[in-house]
């Protein structure tokens, strides 16, 4: 590791940000995107490379999780998990947390931040996502409130299983 300490004005400036941030680590987490399809092709290595430190996985392209890309998942996480990295898994649409909500431990330690949540619009039959944090529904106790069809302009409504979204703010 090089030790290029440099001028005190760099140093400077790094002490006054730590200090006001007070954020638990100071190492930003490295950021990766799974692909839409989960399944036995699916290589996560790809995907993952080589994290040191946290992990960020934005779930939101996924679409099809099958049971061999189930084992692929809890194989790969489960290992950076006992290496010690970090896991926080971001905008989780239904059908991660289905799996979230089947398997023991899907998120091999890992926590999910925030969740995309599905909507119908019962006028135009448009259907489309909503992001929500864990704190927002934390906070609104998972009241999914409805919410306009930029289609048409009605007002569209949650359409999904309450129960994979109470689980997670339990
Ligand atoms: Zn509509």
């Amino acid at each position: 590791m090089p030790k290029a300490s440099k001028p005190s004005a760099t140093k400077k400036a790094a002490k006054s940000e730590t200090g006001k941030s007070g954020a638990k680590s100071n190492v930003a987490a490295a950021q990766i995107e799974l692909p839409s399809i989960i399944d036995e092709s699916t290589v996560f290595d790809q995907y993952i490379g080589k994290p040191t430190g946290a992990l960020m996985i934005s779930c939101k392209k996924i679409a099809r999780i099958n049971s061999a890309g189930i084992r692929a998942w809890k194989g790969c996480f489960d290992h950076l998990d006992k290496n010690g990295i970090s896991l926080t898994f971001v905008d989780c649409p239904p059908v991660v947390l289905q799996q979230v909500a089947l398997f023991d431990n899907f998120l091999s330690g890992g926590t999910i931040s925030s969740v995309l949540v599905p909507y119908l619009c019962q006028i135009c039959g448009k259907s489309f996502e909503k992001h929500y944090t864990v704190s927002e529904l934390k906070k609104n106790k998972c009241d999914f409130q409805p919410s306009k069809c930029d289609k048409c302009g009605a007002m569209a409504e949650f359409d999904d299983d309450f129960d994979i979204y109470t689980r997670l703010i339990e």
